[in-house]
């Protein structure tokens, strides 16, 4: 299925980066996920408690309410309505400065199934 391109779960850029970006507030519990309100288009109502979160450490984000889940580059992806995380990569560089290429240096891509250890 299309949301299992992989090049989606690229850990550039850092969940954390994408939702300062779009001014959402993240609660830091010092736990192993990060709530925050889901702002996502697919998402039903708004949001009156956090329903989604997000690990910092292998930057990915999860819906407990609309389900959508992913990296950084989804949650552009989604967002600004694009059609897959090339899209989101291009969309990305061009309101940070940043591309993929030379700022991934010591950060590892999720794993192929990110959410194995999820719950
Ligand atoms: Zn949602």
């Amino acid at each position: 299925m299309a949301g299992c391109d992989r090049g989606e779960f690229f850990a550039w850029p850092p969940i954390s980066d994408v939702l300062e970006h779009y001014g959402i507030p993240a609660v830091r519990t010092g736990g192993r996920w990060v709530p925050f309100r889901c702002p996502l288009p697919s998402h039903p109502g708004e949001d009156k408690r956090p329903s989604a979160a997000y690990r910092p450490d292998k930057s990915y984000f999860n819906c407990f309410v609309c389900g959508e889940r992913g990296s950084g580059l989804t949650f552009i992806r989604l967002m600004e309505g694009l059609s897959d995380w090339k899209a989101a990569e291009a969309y990305w560089a061009s309101v940070s400065g940043e591309s993929r290429t030379g700022s991934t240096a010591g950060v590892t891509a999720a794993s192929a199934d990110p959410f194995a250890d999820w719950g």
